[in-house]
């Protein structure tokens, strides 16, 4: 048995198997990441769509996913390759691109207007040693370098990824304990604790997806974005908020999309307190 300290669960996993994520094993009684280069998603996307709307607005990003996750939410809108059945028969065909391959793909796409890497779409942090070593060779090819993050890592593995990561988009799902750990199989304190540590290192956006009936209230809304506006980004500009609409996805399709005019109020009631928010699926 090793113990895995990349996250909160802090998962015993048994020589051979998978942790809760889906994504680390355990090898001669050491944890690593089974997803290390599994590659299932590889696109050249707007850096607006990872969302990052103060960080080379305009560009375009190679942006790359794995597979597993930590969380559980159930209206996950890549469920295929988070944590699904789908995700589990990923970690068995996807295909393995390792770190100097990636880059080399990277530097080709500069002449179609890439700018860098994005690790994305899966939760990068459950196979953190890849985002690591890639983004180490990225950054000395002169690419910019992005990890879109539900942010529930322990710190000592962001204080591994830091130097060579330029941006983040952090997930703050919500502002309640209980929205963390009932719906998402969260942790609250671990997300905030990530963001302001990682604030300290790198541009960091974060994204709130509102969710009817969990996450909708405007009081929330106040003290979530009360709680962002104490925190800086390393230009010493305020970290900018992304407001985004809810869909009926994969286990959650008992309830409407978010109502667009209350995406709206929703970013009136952050703007009271934050310089940079912006609406997102509206
Ligand atoms: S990263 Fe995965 S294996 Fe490690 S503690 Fe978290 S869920 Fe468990």
């Amino acid at each position: 048995m090793a113990r895995c300290h990349v996250c909160f669960r802090h998962c015993n996993i048994a020589e051979g198997a998978l942790g809760f994520c889906g994504a680390r094993t355990a090898e001669n009684g050491v944890t690593r990441a089974y997803n290390y280069g599994r590659v299932t998603a590889l696109a050249l996307d707007p850096i607006e769509k990872k969302p990052l709307a103060r960080f080379y607005p305009g560009a375009k990003i190679l942006s790359i996913g794995s597979f597993g996750c930590n969380l559980r939410c159930p209206f996950c809108q890549n469920h295929e390759i988070s944590w699904s059945e789908q995700a589990r028969e990923y970690a068995r065909t996807a295909e393995t691109v390792g770190p100097a391959e990636l880059t080399e793909i990277a530097v080709k796409a500069k002449s179609r207007g890439n700018i860098g890497l994005a690790f994305t779409y899966n939760e990068p942090l459950v196979g953190y040693e890849y985002v690591r070593d890639t983004a180490k060779l990225a950054k000395a090819e002169g690419l910019k370098t992005v990890m879109v993050t539900n942010g529930t890592g322990e710190l000592p593995v962001l204080a591994e990824l830091s130097p060579f990561i330029d941006a983040m988009n952090i997930d703050l799902k919500g502002f309640t304990d209980g929205y963390y750990e009932k719906v998402l199989g969260g942790s609250r304190k671990q997300v905030t604790a990530f963001i302001e540590e990682a604030v300290k290192h790198c541009h960091v956006e974060l994204t709130t997806l509102i969710v009817p009936g969990e996450n909708d209230g405007e009081a929330e809304m106040r003290a979530l974005s009360a709680w962002v506006a104490g925190l800086k980004n390393p230009d010493g500009e305020g970290v900018p908020l992304h407001i985004s609409r809810f869909f009926p996805r994969f286990h959650m399709t008992d309830r409407p999309p978010t109502d667009v005019g209350l995406v709206y109020r929703l970013a009136e009631v952050a703007r009271e307190q934050l310089e940079f928010v912006y609406t997102g699926n509206c």
